[in-house]
């Protein structure tokens, strides 16, 4: 069996209320790409956000390689390997391409800071736009320099929230072709409302409805349960 590299037990936040997320228990497998799907209003956002730490959980637990960093805040999380995409890694307009990556690196406190910025801008295939200054860049570019940022905190774990979101197709191939690439390397949690994407991309899904898990399974096993076809897929 896969080893659980992050896991969440009866993890809830709510707000007044509304419970947004509602005893989910939940384990990432090391080496995987797992999405995180359901319809708006069902948690997810809210779900990453307690697991990078960006909100505090009313109940629950969650441990990053059996370590408990339940109460860890969001920057701690970072540097044990847990990095969030949109909140650890805005971009700096102004700044080049290398110096936002350099910004990252130096945040783990890489020794070797031109080094660090090469591999993560080599994975997301950059290199050639290392001393552009990144307002400038195209959306899609800079949709994979925050992924070379979130790279170059080396993470454990990188939670990706809906990155294919206003991608041209091209991009979105090749992105998935990336995201590949990653694992076995590091774990992927990705957040993601293109459903072609889920289905090609994740190893295993996870369905929430409602702030709880609906359903939790292989691309194959989500298709095929009656659950999720009735509450998001739709039944055709
Ligand atoms: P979407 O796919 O639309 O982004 P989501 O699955 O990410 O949705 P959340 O954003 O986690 O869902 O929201 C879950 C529920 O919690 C929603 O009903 C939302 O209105 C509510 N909610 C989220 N954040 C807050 C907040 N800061 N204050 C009050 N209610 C909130």
């Amino acid at each position: 069996m896969a080893a659980v590299i992050l896991q969440a037990k009866g993890l809830a936040k709510a707000y007044g209320g509304l419970k947004a997320v509602d005893g989910v228990d939940f384990a990432l497998n090391a080496g995987e790409i797992h999405a995180l799907i359901g319809p708006n209003g069902a948690g997810k956002t809210t779900f990453v956000s307690l697991l990078s730490g960006r909100i505090a959980p009313d109940a629950g637990q969650i441990t990053l390689a059996g370590q408990d960093v339940t109460a860890l805040p969001a920057h701690l999380r970072v540097r044990k390997g847990i990095a969030y995409t949109f909140q650890i890694t805005s971009i700096y307009p102004r700044l080049s391409v290398f110096d936002n990556v350099a910004l990252a690196a130096q945040s783990q406190g890489a020794r070797d800071l031109a080094g660090a910025v090469g591999v993560a801008l080599g994975r997301v295939g950059m290199q050639g736009l290392a001393g552009q200054e990144a307002g400038t860049l195209s959306y899609g570019h800079q949709r994979l320099l925050e992924l070379a940022m979130g790279l170059a905190l080396k993470p454990k774990v990188l939670i990706l929230d809906e990155p294919t979101q206003g991608l041209a197709a091209g991009e979105i191939d090749d992105f998935g072709a990336l995201v590949r690439s990653l694992v076995p390397h590091t774990t992927v949690l990705m957040i993601e409302h293109n459903m072609e994407v889920v289905m090609d991309l994740a190893h295993r899904i996870t369905v929430l409805n409602f702030g709880r898990v609906l359903a939790q399974g292989t691309p194959a096993e989500i298709r095929a349960n009656p659950a999720v076809q009735a509450a998001y897929l739709g039944t055709d």
